[in-house]
Formats: structure tokens, sequence, C-alpha cells
């Protein structure tokens, strides 16, 4: 499949990597320019594993305006504050019969595809896969080779014959994708899933290990997981685990899976970018306030985060 990664960050390139490793065309597209500038210098990215194997991947990079390609899909691996400029930068080579998919964390994104793409070419998902840009031009796929699942449902809730064959690109490429047909259920339980590990864990700027040793964690999940769950039920959206399965899933990453890991939030703050905690606490605080419920935590811990933000930028 020919395939355009819009994004060449942390996730793109190793989506964009492993899907050129399983036999696809795959274009990157991105703009910032020192990694712009990095990627064509060496002639591709450089990619370890865990810290280890630092190696070179040849890969084509071009910028939203030297694009001129025909893909039959378009990935989407931005920051979601970034989406909407990239968008408007891409959109001449957007067309009606492309695809759109993405797995980016985090809400607000579907609406701005939807200004682009019909609901019935857009496919969205979930990502429980670590990867940490060093820097321009260099990642870190984190865990060995096939480490890590997604998640991925159809806007329509009807997988068709492109989502059977991307699924199976993914398959290819080890990715581990399960299918679903409830889209907004998946989004939101991953939402809540990263409201509690990836916000904490930033604030503190702790490794998830130490945020699911604490022994209060369970409490602190608690309380966010209640009130998240309490919202979506009164916005009628079936998540695909029930509060018990979301706090042992939040345990079994933290302490199990990846205690030495720091969620992607987390590397926003160290580089003092701006968080997407609008879109994760601060979309399930929205979410509420649209079915007149305050979600008094999420707000608090939303606020929290812009402080240590702004703290960061006064420093
Ligand atoms: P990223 O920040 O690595 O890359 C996104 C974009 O930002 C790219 O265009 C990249 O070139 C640019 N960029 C990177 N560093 C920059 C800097 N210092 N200054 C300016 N621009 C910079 O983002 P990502 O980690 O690939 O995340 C993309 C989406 O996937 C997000 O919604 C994220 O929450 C989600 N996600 C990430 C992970 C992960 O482990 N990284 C896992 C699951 C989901």
């Amino acid at each position: 499949m020919k395939f355009a990664m819009i994004g060449a960050g942390a996730m793109g390139l190793r989506y964009g990597i492993l899907l050129q490793e399983a036999g696809n065309d795959v274009t990157f597209i991105d703009t910032w320019q020192p990694n712009i500038d990095k990627i064509h210098a060496q002639g591709g990215a450089y990619v370890s594993r865990d810290h280890q194997d630092r190696h070179l991947i040849p890969i084509k990079l071009e910028t939203p305006e030297t694009y001129h390609g025909d893909p039959d899909m378009l990935i989407f691996f931005t920051k979601q504050m970034q989406l909407a400029g990239f968008l408007k930068r891409c959109e001449h080579f957007f067309n009606d019969k492309q695809y759109v998919f993405t797995c980016m964390n985090g809400m607000g994104h579907i609406e701005k595809l939807q200004q682009y793409f019909a609901d019935d070419k857009i496919i969205a998902g979930t990502a429980l896969i670590a990867t940490v840009l060093n820097g321009p031009g260099d990642v870190d796929f984190m865990g060995k080779r096939g480490a890590g699942k997604m998640n991925m449902a159809n806007l329509t809730e009807k997988p068709d014959e492109m989502t059977h064959r991307l699924f199976d690109e993914l398959e290819k490429a080890q990715m581990h994708p399960t299918l679903t047909t409830n889209f907004k259920g998946t989004l939101m339980t991953k939402v809540i899933f990263n409201s509690v590990i990836n916000t904490l864990c930033t604030m503190f700027e702790i490794p998830m290990g130490e945020l699911g040793n604490f022994d209060k964690a369970y409490d602190l999940g608690r309380q966010l997981i209640d009130e998240a769950y309490d919202i979506c039920e009164r916005a009628g959206i079936t998540l695909v685990s029930s509060r018990d399965e979301e706090m042992h899933a939040l345990d079994i990453n933290t302490r199990i899976d990846m205690p030495l890991h720091y969620p992607s939030m987390y590397q926003d703050m160290i580089h003092d970018r701006p968080t997407e905690v609008d879109y994760i606490n601060g979309y399930i605080a929205k979410l509420g306030r649209e079915h007149n419920y305050e979600a008094k935590t999420h707000i608090f811990l939303t606020n929290l985060v812009h402080l240590a933000e702004y703290h960061r930028a006064n420093e």
C-alpha cells in the first residue's frame, strides 16, 4: 500500500518504518525544520531499540509543500495541537478516495479530520506502543521487536475492505492490531487510561513504575477513573473495559510492563513543549460539562499540569 505518514516524530517514524519494512511504500511528511534537515543530511532516520543497536534506516521525507503524491492512506501522528496546522498545509494533496488513520492520544483530532475527510474514510485507534524521539532524526523503539499492541475502529463502525487491508499491513508490521466496532468507547478508554498515567507521571517527572509502586496509586487512579466513567455513562459511551479492568490495566502497565518508561506527555514537558493535557483530562472535563457533571479532579489536574508548564517556562 502507498502511505503518507504525516508527522515524522516518535510514532510517525515507528509506524512508518515498520510499515516500510513490511513492504509498503511510505513517504514521511514533516514540518519541524531541525528534523527535516537532519534526516536529509544523514539520508534517513537512526533507529534503536531500548538504547541498543542504533542504525540508519533510509526514508523518503518531504514537507507538505513539496509533496504531490497520491497515497491510498494518510496516517497522522502529530501532537493534538499541531494537527490543524498540518491539515491546512497538506490539504492540496487530499482527495475523496483517500483513507485516513491515526492513533494519536487524546480527543479533539476526529472533529478536525472530519473537516477534510468523509466519515467512511476515517479509521482511528489507540496505541500501547512506547516510542521516544531522542532528537531530530533519531528514534528509540522501546521494547523488543513486536512489543506493544493497538486497537483500531472505523468512525462509521463498519469495517470495509480498506480497513482489512490496513489491519493486515499493521499485523505484518508486528503492531498487533485488534479491530473493534466501538469507535468512541475504544478511543475514550485510552483517553481515561492516559488521564491517570501520563498526567501524574508528567507532573512529578517520574517513570511509570514509581507511580505504580506508590502505596496510594490505587486511590489516585480510582478517583480519576470513577469521575471519567461517570461522565462516559452520562454521555452514553460504552467503554471497552470495566472500572476494575481499567484499574488492573493501569497497575500492570505501570508496575510490570513499563516501569522504567516515561509517558509521551513527559517528553513534551521536559522539552518545554506544550503538553496534550487539554485533550486528555481537559477533554474529560469538557465532556462532563456537556452532560452537567463537574469533573473536579480532572479540572484540578489539568490546571496543575499547566502550572508545571508555566513554572518551566519561567525557570
Ligand atoms: P512527537 O512530538 O515525537 O512528533 C510529533 C511532531 O512533532 C512531529 O512532526 C515531530 O517532527 C515534531 N516534533 C518533535 N519534537 C519536536 C520539538 N522539540 N519541537 C518541535 N517539533 C517537534 O510526537 P509522538 O510521540 O510521535 O506523538 C504523536 C501522537 O501519538 C500524539 O498524540 C501522542 O500522544 C501519541 N502517542 C505517542 C506515543 C509515544 O510513545 N510516543 C504512544 C502512543 C501515542
